[in-house]
């Protein structure tokens, strides 16, 4: 669960946390930005 502080001062927020949402999360963090995710559901199902 993260803050809304963190939402406001990412570099990137992602909606959804699928295989895409997933993936683009990953590669973005690994090249150095700041990611936040959403998921809206409980994983893992
Ligand atoms: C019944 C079924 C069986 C399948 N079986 C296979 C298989 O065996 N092998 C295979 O390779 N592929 C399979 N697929 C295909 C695979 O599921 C999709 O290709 C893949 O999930 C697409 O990934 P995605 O990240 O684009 O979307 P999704 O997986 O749909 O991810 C989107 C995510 O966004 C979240 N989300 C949506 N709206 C919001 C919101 N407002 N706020 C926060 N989060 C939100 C959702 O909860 C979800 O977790 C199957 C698909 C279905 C429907």
């Amino acid at each position: 669960m993260q803050s809304t502080e963190n939402i406001n001062k990412c570099d990137v927020l992602v909606i959804g946390g699928g295989p895409a949402g997933a993936t683009i999360s990953t590669k973005l963090a690994q090249m150095g930005r700041d990611v936040v995710m959403l998921e809206k559901e409980q994983h893992p199902r």
